[in-house]
Parts: C-alpha cells; structure tokens; sequence
C-alpha cells in the first residue's frame, strides 16, 4: 500500500485504520466538509481497501489533499510473506519506528486436515516483543518494546485481505505479545474490527489469548461484547506454573481461577484452556487430573498443543502416545480435550513461535 506523504511527515500523523468514526467525522467537521464524506472515506479504508488517496475518487481533490496531510493511509509496511506447505502463510510488517511485527493467517485446510469449515483465520500480534517471558515461548525471549495501537492491531486485518485477496472470518490474538497488558489499544482495535461502517466482523469470531492477567479478565467479562477468551494454563499448580511462567507469581491459579469463575457467570462463550505439553515439566498425567479439576470448575474445554521446537530453547515435545494418555485423563474426567494439529510449524508460526529474527528483518529494509 502507498502512501503519498513524504517519510518524515508520515511517521508523525495518525493512521487511519486506527481513526474511529466518531473521530473522523469529527475531523471532517473542523474541515467544513459535510458528515456524508465520513462514510465515504471509511468505505475507501475498510471495504475498497485504497491504494492511496488518490484512488478516493468521489472525494473532492481538496479533501484528498487534506486526508492525505493529517492521516498516513496505512500503520504498516508489508516487507515479507513467508509461505507454509500447509498453506499458513505469515506476514511480516514494518511500523513506522522501523520495528517489525507478524501475523499468521491460517486457513481451514480440507485437503490435510480433513477440515469441514472453510474460515480464514488471521493470528494477530499486540506487542513489539513482550514482557512476560513465559519459558516456552519466543515472543518473549527479546523482552518487550512497547504497545501496538489501535491502527496497527487492526491494520494487521487490512493488509492480511489486502494481500491475501481474501477476507478474514475470525481472528485470535495469540500473535506476539500479551494483548490483555495492551488492553485499552486493543479495545479500540476491536471496536473497528467489529464496526459495521469499519471491518465489520462479529466479536463471537474474535479469540483473546492471555497468560492469565486476572484483573483484567475480569474487566473483559463485563465488557458488553461477546468476544471469546482463551487461557494459556500450561500448568495446572502453582509449582508448575511458576516454573514455566512468570506471571503465575503475581496471579497465581487460585486467583486466576477466581477471574474466570467470573466470566463464566457473565459470559455465554465457553473458555478454551490451552496447554503446551512439554515433555517433563509439565506433562505427568497428575497435571492432567488436576487440569481437568478446573477445567470442570468452570464448564472450560481443554486444547492440548505438544511443544513446538524453538530455535534456542532446549524443551522437548513429548510423545505423541503421551499426549494421547494425557488427553484421555481428560476426556476420561468429562471434559473436552481436544489434540491440536498445528500448523505452520514449518516456517516458525505456530503458537509460541512468532518472534522476529533479526537479521530475516535487517535483509528486506
Ligand atoms: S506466551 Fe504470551 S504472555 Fe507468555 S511470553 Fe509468549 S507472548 Fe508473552
């Protein structure tokens, strides 16, 4: 996507992916220009998907003028797109401080999984980094740089239909970093994810993943819109969970499982409890008859992830006949358990594995 600001002034102005109408329209108020071109522009934005403003053509050449002085078209610069023999493709984005983030889009694939539905499902990044440093993951191992704000959480949506020429039915922000720290940007961006004049995508597709930040699952049970949540659990007590993931000391299980009581009262939407198994650490089957304590607790379904191998880190994936006996603990209790077939594991874009490789992102600059 071009932009037809010159660099220097681009980096300073807002972009419009993170615009919400109200605003624009506030905008175009102060401009003089009548409310109908609110419309008109976020159609240009959202569902044209405008190459420049200058493709804006029923917009008076005066108002693309000013558009084009107050507002970057874009929050993000494609540099890459990395494909996956099961078709998972990642993308690569540059931001305009030079930092670089993913997203992952993953379509339903018939032909190898066997899969029935054909949605298009795009992982989504929330953080430059993150500073929660779970053990297993590799978003973490670079530490954190800072927040996504609303235009580049939800231009991550744009650029994947831009590139892809396909719309994105669903979306989960498992992508690199912890969203629910960034929650104040990501409401924004979800507010003009589900717009009906922006992408206009119902929050029943929307899936926020977090490590467990308590206050804030709360804070999402009250929150009118039904968005899905997802648990990364990993670990069914606190000596588990401490080894592996930091945030534990501060919310630790009980407390956790407290919050999501709370959302299972407010919420229709059963909450899905991921767990990587890590061959021992914390996949003895007593994890597994513990996790189906809580899983039970709150009405939750379990999604088992076996490891995926991190360049660097030196946990194991156990076997796969464990991780059926450890599923079968489960399933055994009541609970659905689900086995996950991963995908992108080849190009490093399966769950825990999106970290930016330096010198990938110095090559294409
Ligand atoms: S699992 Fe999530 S919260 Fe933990 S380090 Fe990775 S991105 Fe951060």
């Amino acid at each position: 996507m071009m932009e037809t600001t010159g660099n220097i002034v681009a980096k300073t102005l807002p972009a419009l992916p993170g615009v919400s109408p109200e605003i624009l329209s506030a905008w175009l108020a102060e401009q003089g220009e009548p409310a109908f071109r609110a419309k008109q522009i976020l159609e240009w934005v959202w569902k044209k998907k405008a190459a420049s403003f200058d493709a804006m053509t029923n917009l008076p050449a005066t108002l693309r003028e000013k558009l084009a002085a107050s507002y970057r078209l874009s929050a993000l610069t494609h540099t890459k797109t990395q494909g996956s023999a099961d078709t998972t493709r990642k993308f690569l984005f540059r931001l305009h401080d030079g930092r670089y983030i993913e997203s992952v889009l993953i379509p339903a694939n018939p032909a190898l999984y066997g899969e029935k539905s054909d949605r298009r499902t795009l992982c989504v990044s929330s953080q430059v980094g993150c500073a929660y440093g779970c053990k297993f993951c590799a978003s973490g191992l670079a530490g954190y740089t800072r927040n996504l704000d609303a235009a580049e959480i939800a231009g991550q949506v744009l650029e994947a239909e831009i590139i892809s020429g396909e719309r994105v039915d669903n979306l989960v922000f498992m992508g690199m970093g912890e969203p629910m720290a960034n929650f104040n940007n990501l409401m924004d961006a979800i507010a003009l994810i589900t717009g009906s004049e922006t992408l206009h995508l119902g929050a029943r597709h929307l899936t926020i993943s977090t490590s467990g930040l308590a206050p804030q699952i709360r804070k999402l049970a009250d929150h009118p819109q039904q968005i899905r949540l997802a648990i990364s659990f990993h670990g069914a007590t606190d000596e588990v969970r401490d080894r592996i993931m930091p945030v534990n000391k501060k919310y630790p299980v009980a407390e956790l499982m407290d919050a999501l009581a709370h959302w299972n009262s407010s919420k229709k939407q059963k909450l899905t409890l991921e767990y990587i198994l890590i061959k021992g650490v914390n996949d003895d089957l007593n994890q597994a008859t513990i996790l189906a304590r809580h899983a039970r607790s709150i009405g939750a379904k379990v999604n088992l992830i076996p490891y995926n191998t991190v360049e660097g880190l030196e946990w194991e994936r156990p076997a796969l006949s464990h991780c059926r006996a450890f599923q079968d603990v489960l399933k055994n209790a009541g609970v659905t358990a689900t086995l996950r077939i991963e995908k992108g594991h080849d190009i490093d874009a399966a769950c825990g594995q999106l970290r930016l490789k330096q010198e990938t992102a110095e090559g294409i600059v």
